[in-house]
């Protein structure tokens, strides 16, 4: 948290009013990116560039880029690395990052102005403007808010982005945060001219080989455990490289996992090398919301939402496996 400036929430109307007078932004979401991160980039910089307001996008770390969401608009040429100079009057707009720490936000200037959209509920309002909503399905679903409090034109192209954050944080309107609100904003985003087959066909039906490959060698090492409750697997850096696959080949891998009948708890660990040694990176997913692995997380530093949730450590993949089926074998 800046000391430089109090901070407040805000509301959709407000942050409207807000960006409807920025000079310049900077948009930023968290590192190893989801649909979510990289709809709400996308929207959130063609609406500036409607809006007449210069702006940049920016993601932590080097992992790559998922490939089906490289046709986003904007996407392919955000900036990378550490978090970028920025010129004078530039605004940052954290979007989809539940924390300082995974989108590198205290690396930033002191001085320089944060607004914080998200909706994680274990946010902590590191912005001096946060508008957070648990309830929103998705971030984009809140930049739609912002959007429209600002009567902002929602073309086809800015609403392809939020429908992308919508259908993949929802996994297709079918995980529990698929809210009646959830299908009409789909609806309304399709108004807009969102090809939602088009959509489909680029996020779903566009797979690299190498991502399929890396789902092989996780079910190579897939098992059950406590009776079946538990679904663990990992990929090593030999994976990766076995697969001809980066770091963004893995996102959403853990969907297979959470599949498996009886399973309450899944858990992908990949490791990541890193300029400090190798790393691991850990996916929690709860099937029915028994389990809430955001608390998981938060017991390693990481973070995320009940169902849904991740962290990274130094340790290896076995050790990190065995924590966790202690901690769910004792919490289940
Ligand atoms: P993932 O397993 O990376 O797809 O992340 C699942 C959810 O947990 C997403 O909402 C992430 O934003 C969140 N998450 C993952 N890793 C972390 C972390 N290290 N700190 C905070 N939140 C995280
Ligand atoms: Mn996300
Ligand atoms: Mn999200």
């Amino acid at each position: 948290m800046s000391a430089a400036y109090p901070s407040r929430n805000v509301s959709p109307a407000q942050v409207a009013e807000r960006l409807r007078s920025e000079k310049r932004v900077l948009a930023v979401s968290h590192e190893a990116p989801d649909g979510d991160a990289l709809g709400c980039l996308s929207a959130f910089l063609l609406m500036c560039e409607r809006l007449g307001i210069p702006g940049e996008g920016f993601i932590p770390g080097e992992s790559g880029i998922p490939p089906e969401y490289l046709f986003l608009p904007r996407v392919k040429d955000v900036l990378r690395g550490d978090p970028p100079a920025l010129p004078a009057s530039t605004t940052v707009y954290f979007l989809d990052c539940s924390s300082l720490l995974r989108s590198n936000a205290h690396k930033f200037p002191e001085d320089v102005v944060r607004v914080n959209i998200d909706h994680h509920g274990d946010n902590p309002g590191y912005g001096e403007y946060n508008l957070v909503d648990p309830a929103a399905a998705s971030t984009t679903a809140i930049l739609y808010e912002i959007f429209k409090a600002g009567d902002f034109p929602i073309d086809d192209e800015v609403a392809t982005g939020l429908y992308v954050g919508l259908v993949t944080d929802t996994g297709r309107f079918q995980y529990s945060n698929t809210t009646p609100e959830a299908h009409r904003l789909a609806a309304e985003l399709q108004e807009c001219g969102v090809d939602v087959a088009w959509v489909y066909r680029q996020v779903y039906e566009s797979t690299p080989l190498p991502k399929l490959l890396l789902l092989e060698r996780a079910l190579r090492h897939l098992e059950v455990r406590l009776g079946g409750a538990l679904a663990v697997s990992w990929l090593s850096n030999d994976d990766f490289v076995q697969a001809g696959a980066d770091e963004g080949h893995a996102e959403g891998l853990i969907d297979t996992l959470r599949r498996i009948n009886g399973v309450r708890v899944a858990v992908l660990v990949r490791e990541r090398k890193t300029e400090s040694g190798v790393q691991t990176k850990v996916s929690l997913r709860s099937t029915d919301g028994s389990l809430n692995v955001a608390e998981l997380a938060h017991k390693r530093g990481g973070g995320g939402h009940i169902r849904a949730a991740g962290f990274t450590s130094d340790d290896e993949v076995g050790s990190v496996l065995a924590w966790i089926e202690s901690e769910v074998g004792a919490a289940l």
